[in-house]
């Protein structure tokens, strides 16, 4: 698949409201400020198609990329979560939206779960992989941010999080990723492929 034909398709506030439930996406989610947005700039070597946050939690949509020249290959950028002064019942609707969309969309092939390395599987992070769980969706982990970590410390911190996601280790995958050393784009695309292939 080519990434860098990724281009903005649509932004849907409900899973009401996004485009047409056919073809194929993979969807990326991650606490805010994790390093989401420059992980899809970075798969698909694009400076801004995704924004980074300048204010965490800002981005409440599901944004929508269309891959190639029709829109029946795309990326999603579903809202980050996890912001503290993001009012509770406010996070609460982001979370319904969010569960909506991992239930509901028939599109969806897999989920590209975003961590920063240094604070892995949140509480939320584990919410969701349990929704994930529910629907049987595979997930797949980049830890990022993996540039802060010496390499022996990436590796282990790899490593510790695949032994405690052992009981659900048919459903999912992780990596180390940095979107600053470009590392991981590789292993990370091929996952993608995998998922929107046929
Ligand atoms: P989002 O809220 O999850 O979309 O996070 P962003 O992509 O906006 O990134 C949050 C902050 O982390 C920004 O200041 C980024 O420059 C920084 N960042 C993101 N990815 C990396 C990375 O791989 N390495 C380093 N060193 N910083 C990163």
């Amino acid at each position: 698949m080519n990434y860098q034909s990724a281009r903005f398709l649509t932004s849907a506030p409900t899973l009401a409201q996004c485009p047409p439930d056919e073809g194929a996406e993979v969807a990326f989610a991650g606490r805010s400020n994790a390093g989401k947005s420059s992980a899809i700039n970075t798969l698909t070597r694009q400076k801004a198609l995704a924004r980074t946050s300048r204010t965490p939690g800002r981005t409440q949509l599901i944004n929508f990329f269309a891959l190639g020249d029709d829109t029946s290959r795309r990326l999603v950028d579903l809202p980050g979560y996890g912001y503290a002064k993001v009012p509770e019942a406010v996070k609460r609707e982001w979370q319904r939206h969010l569960a909506d969309y991992l239930r509901g969309r028939r599109a969806l092939r897999g989920l590209v779960l975003v961590m920063d390395v240094r604070h892995p599987l949140t509480e939320f992070d584990q919410t969701l992989l349990g929704w994930a769980d529910d629907q049987d969706m595979p997930v797949h982990i980049l830890l990022t941010k993996a540039d802060k970590l010496k390499s022996g410390a990436a590796k282990n911190a790899l490593q510790q999080v695949r032994s405690r996601l052992r009981e659900w280790e048919d459903l999912v995958t992780v990596q180390l990723f940095s979107s600053l050393k470009r590392e991981g784009v590789d292993e990370a695309s091929a996952r993608l492929d995998a998922w929107l292939a046929g």
